[in-house]
């Protein structure tokens, strides 16, 4: 799987958000959005899983326009870890994991036993076989990214896109996330905040700012303490230490 979107622009009421961004994710890789918050990293990652259609440029999936397949169609290729994981039912566990079976299936279908044992098996990959019964309101937020991700895994998509999959978690969680995403084998594209965990685990960054990306490249290439001073304007002296 291949993304690759060309010359993206996107505005906001008047205002132009995201200027003429050109970004690629490959097969195999890891790749980070950073930047400053109010950079534009949501805005631009909206734009990829359809929530705001670019005011100009394109985006494929292995060379099809996104915007030109069926919702469920790119719903098979794309899995989407969004920021806020707010749901209005009180789901079971094991029920939001079954909701990633849906773009596999037609109206108005029954969870087979098929869809049960992929979902039984994406909640035993994030380690919650126990968790199966609990209500997905009562997880604390490390549980629920968890539980997201394996909602993920059961979509069985050929990319999996991130919004700051990290945020409010601690450490051990925090790697815990970062851990699983890197071991699901497929492509991924994820906005994060971290640097530190940006360098330990992706494979290319993209730097975002103020709407525009000023920097790309492996982690140990870019992430040097003079782009993040300009970028983030820091007066203080900075780097990047493994966590
Ligand atoms: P990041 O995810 O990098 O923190 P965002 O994509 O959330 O940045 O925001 C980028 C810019 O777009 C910010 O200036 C923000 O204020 C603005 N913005 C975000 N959402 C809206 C909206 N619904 N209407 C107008 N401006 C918005
Ligand atoms: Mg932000
Ligand atoms: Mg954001």
């Amino acid at each position: 799987m291949k993304l690759a979107a060309k010359d993206i622009s996107i505005s906001l009421g008047n205002e132009q958000i995201i200027h003429d961004i050109c970004l690629e994710v490959k097969a195999g890789e890891f790749v980070g959005l950073i930047g400053p918050n109010g950079s534009g990293k949501s805005t631009l990652l909206k734009s990829i899983y359809r929530v705001l259609k670019p005011v100009a440029g394109r985006i494929f999936l292995d060379g099809d326009d996104l915007y030109q397949l069926a919702p469920r169609e790119s719903a098979r290729r794309m899995a989407v870890v969004r920021q806020e994981s707010s749901v209005e039912f009180d789901f079971t566990v094991l029920e939001m994991v079954l909701m990633g079976r849906s773009p596999h299936k037609g109206m108005f279908q029954m969870d087979t036993p098929e869809d049960m044992h992929i979902g039984k098996e994406a909640l035993a990959r994030v380690g919650m076989t126990d968790y199966s019964e609990r209500s997905f309101f009562s997880l604390s937020g490390g549980e629920k990214k968890r539980v997201l991700i394996a909602r993920a895994l059961a979509q069985q998509a050929e990319l999996l896109v991130l919004d700051e999959p990290t945020n409010h978690l601690d450490v051990r969680y925090q790697l815990q996330v970062m851990d699983l995403v890197k071991q699901l084998g497929i492509p991924v594209l994820s906005a994060l905040h971290d640097l530190n965990l940006a360098a330990m685990y992706c494979d290319r960054l993209y730097v975002l700012k103020a709407g525009r990306i000023v920097a790309s490249g492996c982690p140990d290439e870019i992430l040097t303490a003079d782009l993040i001073r300009e970028v983030y304007e820091v007066e203080t002296d900075v780097s990047i230490h493994p966590v």
